[in-house]
């Protein structure tokens, strides 16, 4: 009973000043976890996330309310934004490859 109540008061008064964000995250492009760091620059309004492992970097407009998590999830939606685009390029490469021989068709009846 006794430990309970110490293990229990131990726990109570480990109280955080402020919730701490993560600032250090998993690099998207090498998957090593808790490489990326990011840096919020409030005179430039610049936020910059850097992989110390693979040297990747993500930079974007900050504001005051800016933190850590926000830039790296920019980072992730452009990545995902750039592999969408990557796959919609090629699809319309593919399209643009037979729309090319279907005019050629068109122009050998005109
Ligand atoms: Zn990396």
């Amino acid at each position: 009973m006794a430990k309970r109540k110490s293990m229990s008061s131990k726990m109570a008064s480990r109280k955080k000043p402020a919730p701490k964000l993560d600032t250090t995250f998993c690099c998207p492009f090498c998957n090593h976890p808790d490489s990326v760091a990011c840096t919020i620059d409030l005179k430039l309004l610049v936020a910059t996330a850097v992989c110390y492992v693979c040297e990747e970097a993500y930079h974007t407009t900050a504001h005051y309310l800016t933190e850590p998590v926000d830039i790296y999830h920019d980072w992730i939606d452009a990545c995902e934004q750039a592999n969408q685009g990557i796959e919609l390029q090629a699809r319309d490469y593919h399209k643009r490859q037979r729309r090319v021989g279907s005019d050629d068709d068109d122009e050998s009846d005109a």
